[in-house]
């Protein structure tokens, strides 16, 4: 996220959410600092919602950058990223990369004449690790997200909600409301929260279907979780010498 006019908490909530889901660690990184003028007022509020993440801010003018980045892309770091177009994430890329490989746009202009990537690529970084540039990441909405994680403190109050079921709406005995109230928690971040949980596809499941839902949408590529299972399996059998129809 650039430290401009994209900087949103609401926004951040969202990615460190997907980011979660998917499995990866989140490390945040806050863009274009030359043009903040409270930095330590943006990276403390950064820190109150990033749940332990990592915070580093960047400018394209910093004259030395890969030290403070090289641990993330160390060899066997994989690092893709997620952000709204506009933040500088090419240019940040293209300053690993030490090479002009994605072109950046000029503001303004839009994604108009620019290279856009269609598919995945994958660049091998000179500090060791990979790094991974895919448009479709680029925007996204929260369909498939984790709130445990960046929600975590939320999900805590919560188990002191006297109802099981409670919706943090309106509810006798609300743990969540209670702390809006107290000031122990931002009405923002519970409005934040309640977006995000209401456009999440897993909005209303059980942890069961959460974990199903989540594993369909892992193996879709390959034709569903079935498929996945059966291919397992047999790889399983080939591994045992026993090869599926019975031949051996
Ligand atoms: P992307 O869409 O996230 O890949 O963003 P780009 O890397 O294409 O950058 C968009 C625009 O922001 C370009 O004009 C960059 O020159 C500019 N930009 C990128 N990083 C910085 C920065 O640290 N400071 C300032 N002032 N501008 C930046
Ligand atoms: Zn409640």
């Amino acid at each position: 996220m650039s430290l401009n006019q994209n900087f949103s908490l609401n926004r951040m909530e969202r990615y460190l959410s997907i980011a979660w889901d998917s499995g990866a660690r989140p490390v945040i990184v806050l863009t274009k600092a030359d043009l903040c003028e409270d930095l330590a007022q943006a990276v403390s509020q950064v820190e109150a919602i990033s749940c332990f993440s990592d915070i580093l801010t960047l400018s394209m003018f910093d004259e030395v950058i890969c030290d403070k980045f090289a641990p993330y892309f160390a060899k066997g770091q994989t690092c893709a990223f997620i952000g709204s177009s506009g933040v500088g994430k090419s240019t940040f890329i293209n300053c690993l990369l030490g090479a002009q490989v994605i072109s950046t746009q000029e503001i303004g202009k839009g994604d108009k004449g620019r290279h856009t990537t269609t598919g995945r690529e994958m660049f091998p970084c000179p500090l060791g690790g990979v790094v991974i540039d895919t448009p479709g990441m680029r925007e996204m909405g929260a369909e498939s997200a984790d709130l445990s994680q960046p929600f975590g403190e939320i999900g805590d109050l919560a188990r002191r909600c006297r109802f099981r079921d409670c919706t943090h709406t309106n509810e006798p005995g609300c743990a969540v409301l209670a702390a809006v109230e107290q000031g122990r928690l931002d009405q923002r971040r519970l409005e934040s929260y309640r977006k995000l949980e209401h456009e999440s596809s897993y909005d209303g499941l059980s942890s069961k279907e959460v974990e199903v839902k989540k594993a369909e949408r892992m193996f879709k590529e390959v034709g569903g979780i079935k498929q996945a299972r059966r291919f397992a399996k047999e790889h399983y059998q080939r591994k045992q010498g026993k090869f599926p129809g019975g031949g051996m």
